[in-house]
């Protein structure tokens, strides 16, 4: 048994397929053949084209157009004359291996591509590198792994696994994932929280341990991997997975009900999404509203920057479907563990202390302004909350805000009507939350990130696992932290939220409402749960409660108490 950091709760049991176990040979040999080898290279590239449309349509189907696009430089470089008639010529005249041959071609593209001065193209290296592992993997008859096409069932077990790859993913086929690396608030842990796959984190050399189709246990909900298992450990996950589903049918009677405690004190639980995709899920686990949409996740993986109608639309379409209820709406947090890679940004060794989110929009200001005008145009058609994130100082809000009103001095002059929004800060780095009390006067709301607000406390970066002990959610240095800014919110009259990863978990979410919070945003699956928590529960206890912990010295200390007093 492996144990690892639990990211995403639930059971699986299925065969491991193995991401980056491939090693390709890349030696030079020898051959008899050169025209059969050329041949055999030619057939690659046409399979590649094959399986690059099709990844293309996929990616279309479940993420939109745009994205999609990203597999339109894969298929220019398969298709590339240059590079064609480059790997012919080299197997032609060294009688050698297509592997090798493309290898040295790549090779010397890739030193092109870094010698010039543009952090774009130096990310596009990383295509060619990609489309030609893919050739010579269809030569070799190599397994290839893209997670959009992924159409079995399968535990995918890797390395590490970007946004991107996780937000490919069809939990229909991906019953599960486990990686050696990663955190619980990495956006990969994310985003498997938003579609329902079990998943394990940090799961130490757990690939050099088992193969493609062996048939293993994930169990996350402890946390623990089973390797070897027989047919009662078998029966035994099957009867708790049923249980499972027992529990999640059992959480629809919740639906329709108020979100409030025994004693009728109201609060919100409202979803964090990532796209207008995600609101089926929203409205299937009945929302109060969205606390949280990362805007950002529409900036990825695709090879240029969606246009203002696009993101109108997007706006518009999540406004819309959830109008009267609140919209919370995040400008961009590009950084961190989020790349764009067409927007030439220079590499940093501190991402997470670096240019980020709001620090990029007031560089990159036109990218700031089009998101602005897509935001203030679809205000007309919902309940609009623009968020700011990663803001420091109340100078930093204010500047941003200016920003806002100049952009709606300009579409009000062309005639387009901006309905009444309000504008908040997210409460994600410590300084912010030491100054609530001043920011709460110019601010409409508050929405604390606890997941940065937690790695910039502790100063532990919240991607790596080896520093998994110091995400401390319930330790009285944070929590103190969160009552600031509640109280501070109270006496000014405006509301605060918690939108990070401690929303979700249903002994914080209680802490958090006796705290003085007024809404919870969390993963749309754990929104019913946690209806039901409240609804065994008194605020008057709660409040009590939350002063009593803060008295307290440890995380350990706090999850006990809470433990006694909430899960009796
Ligand atoms: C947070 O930091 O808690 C948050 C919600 O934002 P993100 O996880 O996208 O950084
Ligand atoms: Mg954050």
């Amino acid at each position: 048994m492996i144990k690892g950091v639990l990211v995403s709760e639930g059971y699986a049991i299925g065969k491991i397929l193995k991401i980056n176990d491939i090693k390709i040979d890349y030696r030079k040999k020898s051959i008899l053949d050169p025209i059969q080898e050329i041949k055999l290279f030619k057939h690659a590239i046409h399979l590649s084209k094959q399986q690059l449309n099709s990844l293309k349509d996929e990616t279309r189907k479940r993420l939109g157009d745009e994205t999609s696009h990203i597999f339109d430089a894969h298929m220019m470089m398969a298709e590339d004359p240059e590079f064609i008639q480059s790997v012919e010529k080299i197997i032609q005249d060294e009688v050698c291996n297509l592997s090798y041959a493309i290898k040295m071609v790549v090779d010397h593209f890739v030193d092109l591509f870094m010698k010039i001065d543009d952090d774009y193209l130096k990310e596009r290296s990383k295509d060619i590198v990609d489309v030609s592992q893919r050739i010579i993997k269809n030569a070799l008859g190599l397994p290839i792994v893209d997670y959009a096409t992924i159409d079995h069932e399968v535990i995918v077990v890797a390395k590490d696994i970007k946004p991107s790859e996780a937000a490919q993913m069809n939990p229909k086929f991906v019953l599960g994932f486990i990686t050696e690396e990663g955190g619980k608030t990495s956006h990969s842990a994310i985003i498997a929280r938003l579609l329902g796959i079990p998943a394990i984190v940090g799961a130490k050399d757990i690939l050099s341990l088992v193969t493609t189709g062996q048939e293993i246990i994930m169990d996350a909900v402890k946390g623990e991997i089973k390797l070897s298992i027989d047919r009662d450990m078998k029966q035994h996950y099957l009867r708790l997975i049923d249980i499972l589903r027992q529990q999640k049918m059992e959480f629809m009677q919740y639906k329709g009900k108020h979100s409030s405690t025994l004693d009728h004190h109201k609060f919100e639980l409202s979803a964090n999404i990532v796209s207008s995709r995600d609101i089926e899920h929203v409205m299937q686990f009945d929302a109060d509203g969205i606390g949280l949409f990362r805007t950002e996740f529409m900036f990825l993986d695709r090879m240029a920057m969606p246009s203002e109608e696009e993101q109108f639309i997007e706006y518009k379409k999540v406004l819309e479907a959830m109008a009267p209820k609140p919209v919370v709406i995040r400008t961009l947090d590009i950084g961190g563990d989020k790349h764009v890679p067409y927007l030439h940004l220079e590499k940093e060794d501190n991402p997470f202390l670096g240019n980020r989110a709001i620090r990029l929009c007031f560089q990159e200001i036109e990218i700031f302004k089009t998101q602005l005008r897509a935001l203030l145009r679809a205000s007309a058609f919902g309940n609009l909350k623009i968020m700011f994130p990663m803001i420091a100082t109340k100078e930093e809000f204010l500047k941003a805000k200016k920003i806002v009103i100049e952009v709606q001095q300009e579409l009000e002059k062309s005639g387009i009507i901006v309905k009444p929004y309000e504008l908040g800060i997210m409460v994600e780095i410590p300084s912010a939350a030491l100054s609530a009390d001043s920011i709460a006067s110019v601010v409409d709301f508050f929405s604390i990130g606890t997941n940065d607000l937690i790695q910039y406390t502790f100063a532990a970066d919240r991607m790596k696992e080896s520093l998994e002990y110091l995400y401390q959610p319930f330790n009285p240095a944070l929590l103190k932290l969160i009552k600031m800014v509640a109280d501070a919110a109270k006496r000014h009259q405006i509301w605060a939220g918690v939108c990070g990863e401690m929303a979700s978990d249903l002994l914080a979410g209680p802490l958090l409402i006796g705290l003085g919070i007024h809404e919870l945003s969390m993963t749309p699956a754990s929104i019913l749960k946690m209806r039901a928590v409240f609804l065994k529960l008194n605020y008057e206890d709660l409040k009590q409660l939350a002063s009593n912990v803060l008295e307290l010295e440890s995380e350990e200390q706090v999850i006990h108490l809470l433990k006694q007093k909430i899960q009796q």
